[in-house]
This record gives structure tokens, sequence and C-alpha cells, in this order.
């Protein structure tokens, strides 16, 4: 296996169109990173990069000890799986696996040996004498792990390999993916558009937006220290409140009330608080405009003055008048122009510090 390290990297398509703009970001041997965006954010052509299909404008890709700029796509060990599988509709299952290794002059009895491992690992067995038509989406998307995995490479690159499945597929083979990860303990990257899959299958997450990383880091990081607004509007379902405001010595107001930040700074500002930070009860009085029930949880669309404000609570609220709260340490500060998360001195793996007062209530 193999560590993937890009230097400064930048595909450009045309004088001003970028695709990719500097990127860095070295992934560990055997590490699995996805990478999320959203559509057009550059996933596909970093992929293609790695592969070796396109060639960056400017910086270095390194695979292991061993800058590729000028390898070509066969030499450097890299597998992709694409989102359209790229089946060869006149070759049953076992010729789709088998090949690369045939195009390779593998001997024969390895070839068959290897596909039938594959074919055992992913519990395609069934399927090796059919052709791509004859099966199911959820069954081809194997067929399509399967050819990159028979290949043993140092890397392993998927292009939004779930997202011609329907919703409840999708789950099921997230869940067997995440498994495969873990058991062929190989570098993985693996880009996607849906960021429950970015959180779940991943150690790390790189967080693409037209072509620029915004913030690379664990799940846990990029919920609770979102580096900027992007990353903070992006990560967590439903979205983190925003609010405008001016801050006077650190305090915003909100309703009635004055509330502290903890920082030291005057002047405008824009505040995120998470809906599933905010709890019903004692505090800033509110009025219910919308109820949504989920089905596990309620959120509650619900007006601060000309705030609107998204809920997630447990509860039904029992009346259209309620009263609002939450902790300072779920309370983020964003400058406005540039997005910048206010707290971001602070903000690495151990997480920004926060000003300890207790809960904020009226
Ligand atoms: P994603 O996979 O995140 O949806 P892509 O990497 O496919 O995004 O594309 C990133 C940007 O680069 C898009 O704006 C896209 O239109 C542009 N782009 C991609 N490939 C080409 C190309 N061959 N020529 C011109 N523009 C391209
Ligand atoms: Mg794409």
């Amino acid at each position: 296996m193999a560590s993937v390290r890009l230097q400064n990297v930048t595909r450009r398509f045309s004088r001003d169109v970028y695709a990719l703009k500097d990127v860095s970001f070295e992934i560990r041997d055997r590490e699995v990173v996805t990478v999320l965006g959203p559509s057009g954010c550059g996933k596909s052509t970093l992929l293609r990069l790695i592969a070796g299909l396109d060639r960056p404008s400017a910086g270095e890709i390194w695979i292991g000890d061993r800058q590729v700029n000028n390898v070509p796509p066969q030499s450097r060990d890299v597998a992709m799986v694409f989102q359209s599988y790229a089946l060869y509709p006149h070759m049953n299952c076992y010729e789709n696996l088998a090949l690369n290794l045939v195009l390779r002059k593998t001997p024969r009895e390895e070839i068959d040996r290897r596909v039938q491992d594959t074919a055992q690992l992913l519990d395609i067995g069934e399927l090796l004498d059919k052709k791509p038509r004859e099966l199911s989406g959820g069954q081809r998307q194997r067929v399509a792990v399967g050819r990159a995995l028979i290949r043993n490479p140092k890397v392993f690159l998927f292009d939004e390999p779930l997202s011609n499945l329907d919703a409840i597929l999708r789950e099921k083979v997230r869940h067997e993916l995440k498994e495969l990860f873990a058991r062929i303990k190989a570098t993985v990257i693996y880009v996607t558009h849906d960021q429950v899959e970015a959180t779940t299958l991943a150690d790390r997450t790189i967080l693409l937006n037209r072509g620029m990383v915004q913030q690379i880091g664990s799940p846990e990081v990029l919920y609770q220290s979102p580096k900027n607004l992007f990353v903070a509007s992006f990560i967590g379902s439903p979205s983190m409140n925003f609010f405008d405001t001016s801050l006077e010595a650190g305090s915003f107001r909100l309703g009635p009330q004055v509330i502290p930040t903890g920082l030291a700074r005057s002047g405008p500002a824009r505040i995120g608080i998470r809906p599933e930070a905010i709890k019903i009860g004692e505090g800033i009085p509110a009025t219910v405009v919308m109820v949504e029930n989920l089905g596990a949880r309620f959120l509650i669309n619900a007006k601060v003055g000309a705030n609107s404000i998204m809920v997630l609570s447990e509860n039904r609220p029992h009346s259209d008048s309620i009263k609002l709260s939450f902790h300072p340490k779920d309370i983020h500060v964003f400058e406005t122009t540039t997005g910048e998360n206010l707290r971001n001195s602070s903000v690495g793996d151990s997480g920004p510090s926060q000003p300890e007062n207790s809960s904020v209530t009226a």
C-alpha cells in the first residue's frame, strides 16, 4: 500500500476556469479518506489527477515515495471505481473481473484463482457468468468494486460509487464497503457529495468547495470546529442557523437577551448555532411558526424578533410561545465578509477553546 500526497496542485481548464486551486494534503498509508463537496467542486478532477487520467496544470502528486506527475495511469498502481461502474456490457462478470489481469498477461490459473477469491470476498460467485445488463444496480456496483480489488493496487479511488443506487440499497452497500475497507486495509480515497457517506466511511474528510480545500479533519472536528461559514453550513443536518449581528465587546443581542461569545471583539459578525444545540424550556422568548415531524424528532421553525431559527427537539412544543436556550460553547462566530471562524486561532484537532459560562437563559 502507499501514502498519497498532493502539493499545491492546480488544474485549470481555461484562462480562468479552475477545477482545483492550490490543493495540498497527505493521505497516510492504509488511511481511508473521503473527499466531500458539492457538485462541480472538483472531486472527480482530483481523482482523475491521482489516477493519471488527467494532468495537473501545476503542483506535484506523490504516491508513496514516487513523484508520479509523468507516470502513465497503468504504471501508477491505483484502481478507480467510477460512478457509472464502467463495466463492459458484452463481457460477463468473470471476463470483466479478469480483463485487467488478462491484459497484463497474468497466467490463466492465477487469474482464475484471483477471480474466485474476489468473487468470494464480495459474494458475487453466482453472478460470474452473467452479463452486466442481467444484474441489479447493487450487483453491478459490486462487480465494479471487484474489478478494482482484483488488481490489488496500492491505492483505491472511488468516485461517488453509491450515487446510482436507491436510498435503502445505498445504506446497505455503504455498510458493506466500510467492512470491506477494514478487511482489505488499503489506502482509500472516496469521493462523495453526501455528508453521511463522507463522515461514516472515513477517519478523515477533505472538504472541497470551488476547487479549494476548505478543511481537513475527522468528522468530529468538521462538525464541532468548522473553519469557515462554508464548512459550518455544509456539515450537519439540518443546517446550522445563521444570523447577522453586531458584537459589542464580544456580546450580541438576541431578542431581549445580551449573550456573551467570549471573544474580545466589536463590530459585524455572523452567529451560527446548530438546531440540535438549542433547548426548549427556559430562556429567550420565541414564537413557533412551523413544526415538522421527522419521525424520531421534531424540526421547529421559531421566530425570535426578526430572526428565524430552526430547533431540533425530541418533543413537539406544547404552545406557540416557547423559550429557547443554548450553551455558550455551541455559539459559533464568523467574520461576515471572509466567512472565517473567529475562534480560528484555536481551531485545530483539539477543538476550539470556549467561554466557560453556564447555559444562556433569561
Ligand atoms: P465534481 O466531481 O466535484 O462534481 P468535477 O471535478 O467534475 O466536479 O468538475 C469541477 C469543475 O471543473 C466543474 O466546474 C467542471 O465544469 C469543470 N470541468 C471538469 N472537467 C472539465 C473539462 N474537461 N473541461 C472544462 N471544464 C471541466
Ligand atoms: Mg464528479
